[in-house]
């Protein structure tokens, strides 16, 4: 099968691997979708990876962990699947038997390997996958809308469940990436005042077609002042920053107001805060927001379609596997927003 690696240094291979046998408890996917994410970078890079462990991008393992494809293969043990069903991958394999595989979150388990960094991922024309973590694809959604309603759409709708995000709450969306697209999307799906804040003038007005009512530049000196304005002097109840960076963390622990919650869901390693006027003075709850449990799969995709969300107008690029070279180098220069390689074979 065709499949993509990292070898570092921004290179693309793409090689030819057999394709992966599968075990009890498992099934194999042909490959419909996989979506390309700002968390690939460090992989394609060769200066670190977010998650995973020392076997994470050394250009052995196939990287994608937003991945949706078609069930070919089912191994013994599995009968609640059967070939030709439509799923997208979860992308934490947990051990499946400690406290926190067993309320889903695979992703928190001290043994779990990581869909794309610490196991083959979904830049391949095939993916072995432990059954649990193969979700159901509603016949109306489409394997690339399956794909970013992993990583994008599922994280930011379990987060934003979380901070009880409803049509009497006003959040800031910080950083309008493909992830703070999604926050943009959801939150106004939930019913809520979003006001979406960025640098760049095309994201800006990309968030007001998901949703937002008010779309800031962070650059304006005032925008502090704005915010207050917008929100009556309150702040908001919810700031949920994507965009990882100081500045837009800081800016999200200053615009909650009391009893208000952020949530930091750009990745980030160091950021200095003032806690006793930023969050102790206010009540604040401050959460961190990554992935989604499994038992909030079947939620997930009814909101999707009770609200009839344009999942796939997220997605602003789509290639093939053989255009991986253009494909990374495009996204790493943010020359597209979400991009996702696509199977029509
Ligand atoms: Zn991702
Ligand atoms: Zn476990």
């Amino acid at each position: 099968m065709k499949a993509v690696l990292f070898p570092g240094d921004r290179q693309v291979q793409i090689v030819d691997r057999p394709t992966p046998t599968i075990g009890y408890g498992q099934v194999l996917i042909k490959s419909r979708a996989s979506a390309i994410c700002r968390s690939d970078m460090g992989l394609y890079s060769g200066a670190y990876a977010v998650v995973g462990g020392d076997s994470a991008g050394k250009g052995q393992i196939i990287p994608g962990h937003e991945s949706a494809g078609e069930i070919v293969q089912v191994g013994p043990g599995v009968d609640h699947l059967k070939i030709g069903d439509r799923v997208a991958v979860h992308l934490a394999f947990g051990c499946g038997h400690c406290s926190h595989c067993l309320s889903g979150f695979t992703m928190l388990c001290s043994s779990w390997k990581c869909l794309g960094f610490d196991v083959d991922g979904g830049n391949a024309d095939y993916v072995a996958l432990p059954a649990a973590n193969a979700l159901l694809l509603p016949d109306e959604i489409s394997f690339a809308g399956g794909a970013v309603m992993t990583d994008m759409i599922g994280s930011q709708y379990y987060l934003q469940q979380k901070l009880h995000v409803a049509g009497n709450k006003r959040v800031a969306v910080i950083g309008l990436g493909p992830m703070g697209a999604a926050a943009t999307l959801i939150a106004s799906g939930l019913g809520a005042e979003v006001i979406a804040i960025d640098i760049i003038e095309e994201r800006l007005k990309f968030s007001k077609t998901l949703g937002a009512t008010h779309a800031l530049d962070s650059r304006d000196a005032n925008i502090k002042a704005r915010i207050l304005e917008i929100t009556k002097g309150a702040g908001v109840e919810v700031a949920i920053d994507c965009s990882g960076s100081p500045i837009g963390q800081n800016l999200a622990l200053d615009i909650a107001g009391k009893h208000g919650a952020v949530a930091f869901v750009g990745e980030s390693s160091k950021t200095e805060i003032n806690p006793s006027d930023q969050i102790i003075r206010k009540l604040l709850t401050v959460v961190g927001g990554w992935y989604f449990p499994l038992s909030a799969w079947s939620e997930i995709c009814d909101f999707v379609l009770s609200r009839k969300l344009n999942v796939e107008g997220l997605i602003s690029h789509r290639f093939t596997l053989d255009q991986a070279a253009e494909a990374f180098d495009k996204f790493d220069k943010r020359e597209t927003e979400k991009a996702v390689f696509i199977w029509n074979d």
